[in-house]
């Protein structure tokens, strides 16, 4: 399968470069004297960085999903023997109704699993740096009933660390655990990728009448071990006592986030072993 590593890169580094400007923008307040007109600066300028990563990413979304989408009809394409190099299949390439229909949704999907990313990056930032107003103010007012000039070195040090960790978590999931942006879209869109990939195969595999697959080998050192070279079932409907696709991923221990393993269709499951 490929692995589309340049490409993952790629979008990665955008979001990596979009955490690193705001970040700056954040450095740049002057919080010992924040007034609320600074902070509205910032947040629009902020707003504006985070704007242009959406484009970014929506764009990248819509050619890298199909993308995805045509390897794995070409993987097809190659397995049953309708093409015999991978030029031959690439201009063979179609999206069937089945693809056409998955292509979209898993494009909807990635693309509100990104977006999810930008707006709660935009909502702690301005949480953040609204928070941060507020305390300048009040330990202003407290410096000066003290008869100090600026507020305490530790209140500064304070309003740095959390207006730092506003901008480092991505994502908290349904476990709990914070994804960093960048961390959070690598692993995304790998599994996006990869899903898409495997659906597609599936979904050209059936059409031409073959149901059956063998999982694909990489020598994975974690759970998938142990599906490696099994044959499964691409539909309930096939005969055979063979899991599904479905059962062998519900079963957790294949196809989990970031898993790289894919299969490659058959139509009789004895020409396989
Ligand atoms: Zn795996």
């Amino acid at each position: 399968m490929p692995t589309y590593e340049y490409e993952i890169a790629a979008l990665v580094a955008a979001y990596k470069d979009a955490v690193g400007r705001i970040k700056r923008e954040l450095e740049r307040l002057d919080l010992a004297g924040l007034s609320r007109a600074n902070a509205e600066i910032a947040l629009a300028e902020i707003a504006r960085i985070l704007a242009s990563l959406n484009e970014e990413s929506a764009a990248w979304v819509a050619a890298n999903i199909p993308a995805a989408a045509r390897g794995g009809i070409v993987n097809t394409l190659i397995a049953l023997g309708v093409a015999e190099t991978a030029e031959q299949a690439q201009a063979l390439v179609k999206f069937n109704r089945m693809n056409a229909n998955m292509v979209a949704a898993a494009i909807a999907d990635t693309q509100a699993d990104l977006l999810a990313v930008t707006q709660n990056v935009d909502r702690r930032v301005r949480s953040a740096v609204r928070q941060a107003v507020a305390d300048s103010m009040r330990a202003n007012m407290a410096a000066g009933i003290n008869g100090r000039r600026t507020i305490s070195r530790d209140i500064l040090t304070e309003m740095r660390r959390s207006l730092g960790s506003a901008v480092e978590t991505g994502i908290i999931d349904a476990a709990g655990r914070r994804w960093r942006p960048e961390v959070y879209v690598d692993m995304v869109t790998r599994t996006k990728m990869a899903a898409t990939y495997n659906e597609a195969t599936t979904n050209e595999a059936i059409q031409r009448g073959a149901f059956y697959a063998v999982i694909s080998r990489h020598n994975a050192t974690d759970a998938c071990t142990k599906w490696e070279g099994r044959i499964i079932r691409l539909t309930a409907e096939a005969p055979g006592d063979y899991p599904t696709y479905s059962e062998a991923k519900a079963t957790g221990e294949i196809w989990h986030p970031n898993c790289r393993h894919t299969y490659i269709p058959a139509r009789r499951p004895d020409r396989l072993t």
